[in-house]
């Protein structure tokens, strides 16, 4: 069962492990009984540190959504068009 992690106004964050299908329901803190609210988080990532998280982050998202290219990199562009015919091509 996967784990969610929650906030308690007056406790802080906690963790519940419960059914995928009971995840949208709130969840009452287990030591005030207060309600506490669903904090959305990428549980490997909250100890790691900054660059490596954004890397991993970004190694994850590449997994279902690659960036995608749509120009030619700077510095591989061919060179332009000149001469007589790059002028034909280029209008009147
Ligand atoms: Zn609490």
């Amino acid at each position: 069962m996967p784990t969610y992690r929650y906030e308690c106004p007056e406790c802080g964050l906690f963790d519940v492990i419960k059914p995928l299908r009971e995840s949208g329901e709130p969840q009452r803190c287990g030591r005030c009984g207060a309600m506490a609210r669903r904090v959305f988080t990428a549980p490997m990532l909250v100890r790691t540190p900054r660059p490596l998280a954004r890397a991993l982050a970004a190694q994850e998202a590449s997994a279902y959504e690659p960036q995608i290219v749509d120009r030619v990199p700077p510095g591989r562009r061919p060179p332009p068009l000149t001469g007589p015919r790059a002028r034909r091509l280029s209008g009147p």
